[in-house]
């Protein structure tokens, strides 16, 4: 994938920019590189393009909150939007009438817009292993597609339609409208097509008109490793495709994060707690922890203090943007018994009062406070 440029940065806005100050922004780059205003300048295209993706982003405060936090790995969109998406936007963001108002163009791009069908949303549950390593699922997805014998139209044989009358197959009629800054053309969805531009005189025998029918597809979903729980993944054009003819909808991932039963995720690293008698604490021991690679055997320093963490490089969960791997903290914890048998008691109160039984920390000795820093830092 090619390197894209910060979102910020395109729209040429601040990190903490508002959301009105981003629509200013993006008006802004959008009318200074439309493709109609630049027909001689072939990268005029990617950067209005360019604008869109960072505008759909940042304009969104999930993900935008998401992007702030993951960068452009967090999936989410961007990327796939084809320019009739871009300019079924624009409604939203020039207000009313369209895009054409500000062009005064009547013949510019205009036309029927292109439908865009519904997104598909599943849940997709991951363990412990999956997120740190990254996998690749198959997942069983029914979703819409377009009909074949009438290819997507709806109509028998795909030919038994014609342009609407209204509005002459472009979907949307138009009206001038004068305005204190003069002409402006305003164009609303036509009543007769609903848009759609065609007509259909006859309807498809096998999908009744709907041009669309249900099927069952297994797709497979390159899941990357250190995706954590509530992140959404889009795959675009993996939704389902809409009524009589249009680009599909998106299928959107939520990860779902199993827990495991001994090791917990705190960010990339993984955290365990191992418990250890107080013989082997003073006595030193060799011990074996799990991991999500599978157990592996560390070594316990004679004289070790309860609360001691031990740190496994390289043994957490992959970075989601490429920055290396976590590690895994062992936190090491004392075992006193709770209950003794006789013989038990008899050698226990023999070490009561033994010389190096009393506690008597030293000056090298951490205490909590200097615990907490080491492990935070
Ligand atoms: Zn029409
Ligand atoms: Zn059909």
């Amino acid at each position: 994938m090619a390197t894209k440029r910060d979102y910020y940065e395109v729209l040429d806005v601040a990190k903490t920019a508002s959301a009105e100050e981003i629509k200013k922004a993006y008006r802004k780059v959008a009318i200074k590189f439309h493709p109609d205003k630049n027909p001689d300048d072939p990268t005029a295209e990617d950067k209005f393009k360019e604008a869109a993706e960072a505008y759909e982003i940042l304009s969104d405060e999930q993900k935008r909150a998401r992007y702030d936090r993951f960068g452009h790995q967090a999936g989410g969109g961007g990327g796939g939007q084809n320019m009739e998406d871009i300019f079924s936007q624009f409604g939203d963001i020039f207000g009313g009438g369209g895009f054409e108002g500000f062009f005064g163009g009547g013949q510019g791009r205009g036309g029927r817009r292109v439908k865009k069908g519904s997104n598909l949303r599943i849940k997709l549950k991951l363990d412990l292993e999956e997120v740190a390593n990254g996998v690749e699922k198959k997942i069983k997805v029914k979703r819409y597609v377009a009909c074949q014998p009438c290819s997507g139209t709806g109509a028998k044989n795909g030919t038994d339609l014609k342009d609407c009358g209204t509005c002459h197959g472009q979907g949307q009629v138009k009206r001038v409208v004068n305005t204190m800054l003069g002409q402006m053309v305003s164009s609303s969805t036509c009543p007769t097509c609903n848009g759609e531009g065609k007509i259909v005189s006859s309807k498809c025998d096998v999908c009744h008109g709907e041009g669309r029918q249900l099927h069952e597809e297994v797709i497979p979903i390159n899941i990357p490793a250190g995706v954590a729980e509530g992140m959404q993944l889009s795959m675009n054009g993996k939704g389902n495709y809409p009524e009589r003819g249009g680009v599909p909808g998106d299928l959107l991932i939520q990860i779902e994060e199993e827990p495991h039963e001994l090791l917990k995720r705190d960010g990339n690293n993984i955290m365990f707690e191992q418990y250890i008698s107080f013989v082997d604490a003073a006595l030193g021991a060799s011990i074996e922890v799990p991991t999500i690679e599978g157990k592996v055997k560390i070594k316990v320093d004679p004289g070790t203090q309860p609360g001691k963490i031990l740190r496994l490089r390289g043994k957490g969960i992959k970075d989601l943007n490429g920055y290396g791997r976590g590690d895994q903290l062992i936190h090491l914890s004392v075992w006193t018994p709770k209950n003794v048998s006789s013989e038990e008691r008899e050698l226990l109160e023999k070490l009561r009062n033994a010389q190096n039984f009393t506690p008597n920390p030293g000056k090298n000795e951490k205490g909590f406070f200097e615990k907490v820093k080491e492990y935070f830092q």
